[in-house]
Formats: structure tokens, sequence, C-alpha cells
């Protein structure tokens, strides 16, 4: 069997509209149906296959190392594999099946290579999938970053309202050196001056720089945080890491990630 069916599912059961054998199956998310073999070749006793409703005569899951079961999907339906009646059972690509009240024998290998045509013509096999481990990285500096950014800018607003709290001092001690003669307004205004003023010049000019390094932060973000399908490689930037985690796939390309 084909190893691009592993980890799929195939309904299979009569075309209504033709009476050949009818096989349904999604490839990411999408719906395929086939109609397989001559018109009128499938008796009425094999259930119909239904696209879209879930509904056939049976159904055969193949797990993600290859293993097949087979489903009959109504208690209704006669579903034999090597001349047993089933509802479930585990079958190989030898197992003989017969379907319905006239023993219909199901061409299963015929089946398998059809849906396997299918997956590797659509889906070129199941969609990739890349690691985000690296991503994780990225967006914890960033954060980081960020967090730090904000807590010295917190720091810079306070150095710069300095000023406010030193002037109403600066004007009582001024106010009473110079009533003690001790010394003049201007030596006290002079000394309030040269304290506060390169602080406050030096809080404003690192936070008119901040935007700047904020901008620098996103960029760097904008430029690392990407999907890593070289196919793709969009901007992941709406999403947290552990957001992408959860979602486990790229939303623009469909890309697994692991
Ligand atoms: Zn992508």
């Amino acid at each position: 069997m084909n190893n691009n069916l592993f980890g799929r599912s195939i309904l299979v059961g009569r075309d209504e509209k033709h009476g050949s054998l009818g096989l349904y199956l999604t490839l990411d998310n999408k719906p395929y149906y086939i109609s397989l073999g001559q018109p009128g070749s499938v008796p009425n006793s094999v259930s119909r296959c239904i696209p879209g409703s879930g509904r056939a005569h049976l159904r055969i899951d193949i797990d993600p190392s290859g293993h097949m079961q087979l489903s009959n999907l109504n208690p209704q339906n006669i579903t034999c594999v090597d001349g047993y009646e089933i509802m479930k059972k585990h079958i190989n690509p030898n197992s003989h099946i017969t379907l319905g009240s006239s023993a219909w024998p199901l061409p299963l290998a015929n089946v398998l290579d059809t849906a396997a045509n299918v997956v590797s013509k659509v889906g070129k096999s199941a969609p990739k999938a890349y690691t985000v481990a690296h991503l994780k990285d990225v967006w914890h500096n960033y954060t980081l970053r960020n967090e730090k950014m904000d807590k010295k800018q917190s720091i810079y607003a306070f150095l710069r309202g300095i000023p406010m709290i030193v002037a109403p001092i600066g004007g009582l001690l001024s106010a009473y050196f110079v009533a003690n003669g001790r010394t003049s307004p201007f030596l006290i205004s002079l000394t309030v001056t040269l304290v506060t003023v390169p602080i406050v010049l030096y809080s404003s000019l690192k936070m008119m720089k901040q935007p700047e390094e904020k901008k620098q932060n996103l960029n760097n973000l904008k430029k690392n945080y990407v999907c890593p399908n070289p196919d793709c490689r969009r901007r992941l930037t709406n999403f947290e890491y552990e957001e992408l985690l959860k979602m486990k796939k790229c939303p623009y390309c469909g890309c697994t990630f692991k």
C-alpha cells in the first residue's frame, strides 16, 4: 500500500448516479469523490456512498503506521471479510471482501490504488511539518525586551518629574536661608538648576529614543517570527508562541507545526 494513505480514511459505497463504486475521502479538509468501475457494475444491495454526509457502505481507516481497519457503517449492510460477516475488522491488502446479499467482491487493491493516486495528485501527500521550536526564543526575547523598555520608561518618567518635587523644596530652603542672611536666592536657584536640568535632559533624551527602540524590537520580530515553511515565510506576529503551538498549523499555507 502507498504510504501516502497512512492516517487517512476512505468511505466506500455504491455511486448512486452510475451504479459504479463510489469512493470518498477528505484531504486537508477538502472533499474528494471518485467514481470507480463500469456503470451499473455494483449491485443495489451495496449501500450508497453519499459525498459529504459521511454515509457509505463501509469505511476503511488506515492508521499512521499503515494498519487498516474496515468498519461496516450500517447494521443493515452486509460486509464479509474472508467469508465472515463483520461490523469491524482489521484487514490487509490481501483480505477478500464481499458486499451485499449477492456477495459482490470489493476490488480492494483497486480502491487503495485509486485513493493513493488522488492523494498524490491533490495534496502531494500530507501537509509538510516544520519545527517551530526556534520561534519560542524569538517571541520570548521580544516580550522580554518590551517589558524591560516599559520598566525603564517608568523610571525615566519618574526622573523627569524630579523638578516638580525639588522646586517647592528649593523655594522653602531659599526662603529660609535668605531670611537668615546666609545666602542669595540666585545661588539657591543655580544649585537647583544645576542638579535638576541634567537629570531632566538625560531622562527626556532616553524617553525620546524609546519609540525607536520599540520599533526596532518589533521589526526584529517581524523579520524572524515567520512561518518555517520556506515557501510561505509569512509573519506570525498576530499569534503568541503558545497560541502557535495550540494552532498546530500555519493559518496561511497549512503546513503543520511540530
Ligand atoms: Zn505558512
